[in-house]
């Protein structure tokens, strides 16, 4: 059923509503990331969804306005400014496959040559970081820089507190990361790279802000200034990759449900793209065992089963 009328400028407003009530209704809602000791305090009953659309519009609701952990759904943007600047040649260094792994996992690794599976698996993303920060001398402060130009929200920063727990419980990205260096796939120092990642991940934003920063996916590149960040089949690319990739292991489920590009990090935020109409941002901090969120998924499901729009 289609319930949106394409004529008003907040076309999704009543599609939003009719989510957030039957999210309300909904009895389970899963577990907080607790591996971050930072993010395990947040009530897994939050929920906020946005629409930004191609105009810059935005509206939401719940706590579409409160900030959030964004973890990973900040590789989507490292990504996109690392391929701005260097094209193909980063997917020499990265591949573009499903990896059927878990987003922090080491095995594939060492069979790959260090070459990890996709830019959105821990792994990945620490190569796209490293290569950034190569490029620029700051990556997390390019991010940073990005998100506030694109939200227009210039309050936007790194948490302390989350970068520092991360620091502390970060055995496995440093390892992650010496491995990969070991085949000459890492440029900077580790600890360097680590301290760029961690800040990266613990940028805090809201879901207004988000899908904001978000729409210049559905512009096919453009950003919120009209200046072009990626070319039309690179913005392609970046939104296959999504479908593709960013959802953890559970990439093909999403696809089958959602059907949208759609990015997830473990503070409870999903992103989502419908090229050339909107991007949307939910967040809700319970997970389920792949590390998505539950209402947050299902939102998505419902946005796109209510509104007949998906990429397929
Ligand atoms: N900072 C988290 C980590 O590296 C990001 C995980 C995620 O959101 O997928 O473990």
């Amino acid at each position: 059923m289609v319930i949106m009328t394409m004529t008003s400028p907040r076309a999704f407003l009543p599609v939003l509503e009719r989510i957030a009530e039957e999210i309300e209704r909904t009895p389970g809602r899963g577990r907080p990331a607790d591996y971050i000791p930072a993010l395990a305090a947040c009530d897994p009953r939050s929920f906020g969804m946005a629409v930004a659309e191609l105009d810059g519009t935005v509206y939401g609701v719940g706590e579409w306005r409160q900030p959030f952990s964004t973890q990973s759904v900040t590789k989507v943007f490292t990504l996109a400014l690392d391929l701005a600047r260097e094209g193909d040649e980063l997917w020499e260094h990265v591949g573009r496959e499903p990896s059927g792994n878990p987003f922090n996992s080491l095995v594939q690794l060492e069979y790959e040559q260090g070459i990890p599976r996709n830019p959105f698996i821990n792994a990945g993303a620490l190569v796209v970081t490293d290569r950034l920060q190569t490029r620029t001398g700051d990556a997390a402060g390019e991010l940073l820089a990005f998100l506030r130009a694109e939200s227009g929200n210039s309050s936007l920063d790194f948490d302390q507190e989350v970068a520092a727990s991360e620091t502390q419980h970060g055995d496995r990205n440093a390892a992650l990361a010496h491995f990969m260096a070991s085949y000459g796939n890492i440029d900077n120092d580790v600890p360097v790279l680590l301290d760029q990642y961690f800040r990266q991940c613990s940028v805090r934003a809201s879901c207004a802000d988000l899908a904001l920063a978000t729409t210049f996916l559905a512009r096919h590149g453009i950003r919120a200034d009209g200046t072009r960040l990626l070319t039309r089949s690179q913005a392609k690319q970046v939104n296959a990759v999504m479908l593709t990739c960013g959802t953890y292991d559970a990439a093909g489920d999403f696809a089958y449900r959602v059907g949208l590009p759609g990015k997830s990090g473990v503070g409870g935020g999903i992103i989502a793209v419908v090229p050339g109409r909107c991007a949307i941002c939910v967040w809700s901090p319970g997970l389920d065992e792949r590390g998505n969120s539950v209402a947050g998924v299902a939102a998505l499901d419902r946005f796109t089963t209510l509104t007949g729009l998906s990429v397929f």
